[in-house]
């Protein structure tokens, strides 16, 4: 009896560079710079908030679209935020993180053989999600200069066809830190207006935008807002990257079809988690205050940067900083990364894992979501090499 053959549906599809990288950083004793996510711990009383909320007895099935008072709280902050009004009974969807928004919207949108125009370097996860709903990638790459990175919109509207059924876009951007403006939504939305092309737009950074500067969500377009799965993630925004809880907002009928996907792929999401979430939301000081936090960080990495080898590009949002590396290495990104990690002990990420096609630009992504002590540590190293 032999086992039957399973033919793969992801190809092209192995352990994510963040994984790789991670494990890589532990074996090595290396300073982990490399995936994202904070090594500090989140507000204690977002701990006692799921604590009480467990204690209360909120341990059984969540409603399918999420507890109510924490819907109503997303509306009510997206509303305060970006100016527009989604009803929490029919456009918002509490969701199992980021990922599995990004997953379902793709599901319930994308047909065999319709295309979806993914700007690259793209994080990881929109590729596999339209392989596994029959469609087809196009990519689009962004333009980079001596200041950093921006979206070719002329490009992009050339890769438009009849066959277009969304297009995916994602500020504040992982991995470049770049961000869209209001000249780039209006660029998308002349793109967009009088198709049916939909708009999945990725904000789980929405909260770390920098200098001063408002975050561009798409929610605050009308064109783009009545097309679009606008999705976040409370992992980014509270430092709780492992909770995995997330949102969707979208118009009725967006959403309608969402949750027929939604309700059977994981049917509601931990409740405990969603009530002390709901809770701690009440006060907005914490989202607020994220810019002023993140900032210091990046200024500090950015500063100990300064006089060293490594080129630095904007980082308008996000915890990341891109750096050029050709004055230090010649080698290519992946390999230069790993020499990064197992010879100077600080883990990166190289820029060429975020795209489709072998493209080397000599870039690797730092993740300054660390302890300032870690940072410095990363910082000796880095600033003599
Ligand atoms: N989109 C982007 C751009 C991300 O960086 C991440 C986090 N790694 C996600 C989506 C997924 O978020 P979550 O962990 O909430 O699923
Ligand atoms: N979003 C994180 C990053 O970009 C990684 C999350 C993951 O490991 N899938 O580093």
């Amino acid at each position: 009896m032999s086992t039957p053959a399973l033919p793969t549906r992801l190809p092209a599809v192995g352990t994510t560079v963040f994984t790789q990288m991670s494990q890589l950083a532990l074996e090595h004793g290396a300073v982990n710079l490399g995936q994202g996510f904070p090594d500090f711990g989140c507000d204690p009383k977002l701990l006692d908030l799921v604590n009480e909320a467990m204690r209360a007895g909120h341990n059984q099935y969540a409603p399918m679209t999420g507890i109510p008072a924490l819907r109503t709280a997303i509306a009510a902050k997206l509303e305060r935020l970006y100016g527009r009004r989604y009803d929490e009974a029919g456009e918002i969807t509490v969701t199992n993180g980021a990922s599995q928004a990004i997953q379902s919207a793709i599901l319930c949108s994308v047909h065999p053989g319709d295309e979806v125009i993914v700007i690259e370097p793209a994080y990881d996860c929109y590729l596999p999600a339209i392989a596994l709903a029959g469609g087809v990638a196009v990519p689009v790459a962004m333009r980079v200069d001596s200041a950093g990175y921006s979206v070719p919109w002329d490009l992009l509207a050339a890769a438009v066809t009849p066959r277009t059924r969304m297009i995916v876009v994602n500020s504040p951007h992982n991995p470049t830190g770049s961000i869209l403006r209001a000249a780039d939504l209006e660029a998308l939305a002349a793109i967009v207006a009088g198709t049916e092309i939909l708009v999945l737009s990725d904000e789980v950074y929405e909260h770390m935008v920098y200098d001063g500067e408002e975050h561009a969500s798409v929610s605050r377009h009308p064109v783009l807002a009545e097309r679009a799965f606008v999705v976040s993630s409370f992992g980014k925004t509270y430092h709780v990257t492992g909770w995995k809880v997330g949102y969707v907002a979208a118009p009725a009928s967006l959403t309608r079809e969402f949750r027929k996907v939604h309700q059977y792929n994981v049917f509601s999401v931990n409740t405990p988690m969603q009530h002390g979430i709901a809770a701690y939301m009440e006060d907005p000081a914490p989202y607020l205050e994220l810019p002023g936090f993140y900032q210091h960080k990046r200024d500090l990495f950015r500063a100990g940067l300064a006089g060293s080898r490594f080129e630095l590009l904007e980082s308008s949002g996000t915890y990341f900083q891109c750096v050029r590396y050709g004055a230090i290495s010649s080698l290519p990104e992946a390999e230069f990364a790993r020499w990064l990690t197992v010879e100077a002990k600080v883990a990166a990420i190289p820029v060429s894992a975020f795209y489709s096609r072998p493209t080397e630009s000599g870039i690797v992504r730092f993740c300054f979501a660390k302890k300032d002590e870690t940072l410095q540590k990363a910082l000796d190293t880095l600033s003599r090499l």
